[in-house]
């Protein structure tokens, strides 16, 4: 007879990563023949750039194959310190700063670290899926605060969401999936909010880079005592295999992040860190022609949607568009049925929380010619509804 597994009730409360899970659908059709264009993860399919592989060749072949530091190598975190200062005006030493496998290790570390049984957590609604579920296996309490695609779905009012047990914001600009981008007098308020209420703010900037005629602002430098910082080289660089991102926060909290990665991961690979101080220290142009080339697709994708009768708002980063497909079904029949019918994998809007009903998420990390005839085949199979 097969035992039941027992699974712990953090585990059980917690969902599959809906990005993740849907990509490996698509792939899983794509294997067995099915002709699936993909618009599922949000994921360069740039090579990295051959400078920053080389330099993890170099290091491999040097022997760089051990532990290294929990922190992460000197090399690594003095060029990260120098990048905040340089780029987000957030001053802080290669001491202040955790290397960490990816930016989600990071986000989980954060979160874990500083999230108590029934501690309040904003986030922004529609939110990045990881969030919701890393809060809830920590203990803490996810509180959706919806944006709205009318306000550029930037956070119009934080304050009356805030109760005695808020304890942490969750910024994410770029933002996943709106693409949204937080002008200055957004992060201006939301730092004064957050040191009028005693909130922390994690403030995800993993998209950063990619940006299309804006300007990034980081909350991190108006208010270094209540921000952790979390970036990350998967997306800027076209890393995500290598698994390397990094946070910066208050001592304590950045002491606390050290000690889960010490008893699980002990700490991010010792050649890749090698490849993170060659992307950030080295040649910059690869990363402007990536943007370059993703700021055309998104054109071709807004364009394209919109000349199908697909509303959706321009996104000024990340490499998302948030199209609003309610007059076809719920957020998971419009999935559904693109993926059945028109062999186009999206994400559901209903994914990112309760604000993203009615809407699907669409990836254009993909080349022109996919988004072209991913938007044909989406025209044809709404026309058969
Ligand atoms: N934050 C956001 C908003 C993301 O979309 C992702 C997905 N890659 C991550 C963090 C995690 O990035 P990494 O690959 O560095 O773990
Ligand atoms: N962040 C990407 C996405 O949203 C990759 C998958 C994930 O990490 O969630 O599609």
């Amino acid at each position: 007879m097969k035992l039941n597994p027992v699974i712990s009730s953090r585990v059980r409360q917690i969902p599959e990563s809906a990005t993740m899970k849907i990509a490996d659908i698509a792939a899983q059709l794509r294997s067995e023949g099915r002709d699936i264009i993909s618009f599922s993860l949000g994921e360069p399919d740039f090579e990295t750039p051959e400078n920053i592989k080389r330099a993890a060749k170099t290091a491999l072949d040097r022997g760089e194959t051990h532990y290294t530091q929990g922190s992460g190598i000197p090399e690594l975190r003095e060029a990260i310190a120098e990048k905040l200062k340089e780029d987000n005006n957030v001053d802080v030493s290669p001491a202040d700063v955790l290397v960490t496998p990816g930016a989600k290790q990071a986000i989980f570390e954060a979160i874990c670290t500083f999230i108590d049984e029934g501690d309040e957590v904003l986030l922004l609604d529609p939110a990045w899926v990881s969030y919701e579920a890393i809060v809830k296996f920590a203990g803490g309490k996810p509180v959706m605060v919806p944006v709205s695609e009318q306000d550029g779905y930037v956070p119009v009012d934080l304050q009356s969401h805030i109760t005695r047990d808020t304890k942490l914001l969750i910024l994410n600009s770029p933002c996943n999936p709106t693409g949204a981008v937080y002008g200055k007098n957004a992060i201006k308020t939301a730092a004064e909010t957050a040191e009028d209420h005693g909130v922390f703010v994690l403030s995800d900037e993993v998209y950063e880079k990619i940006i299309y005629g804006a300007k990034h602002h980081s909350i991190g430098s108006l208010i270094p005592d209540r921000t952790i910082t979390i970036n990350g080289f998967s997306k800027a660089y076209a890393m995500t295999g290598w698994r390397l991102g990094y946070a910066t926060a208050p001592a304590p909290i950045l002491q606390g992040m050290l000690k889960i990665q010490q008893h699980s991961v002990s700490n991010a690979t010792s050649f890749v860190q090698r490849a993170g101080v060659e992307a950030l220290r080295g040649d910059q142009g690869a990363v402007r022609a990536m943007v370059a080339e993703f700021e055309k697709r998104r054109d071709l994708m807004i364009d394209g949607l919109r000349k199908i009768g697909i509303e959706c708002a321009l996104p000024r980063g990340a490499f998302y568009a948030f199209a609003k497909v309610s007059q076809f079904g719920t957020s998971v029949e419009v999935t559904e049925k693109l993926l059945q019918d028109a062999l186009v994998a999206v994400t559901p809007g209903s994914a990112f929380g309760p604000n993203g009903e009615g809407y699907v998420r669409l990836s254009y990390a993909t080349s022109r010619q996919n988004i072209e005839e991913g938007i044909n085949r989406i025209e044809a199979s709404l026309a058969r509804a």
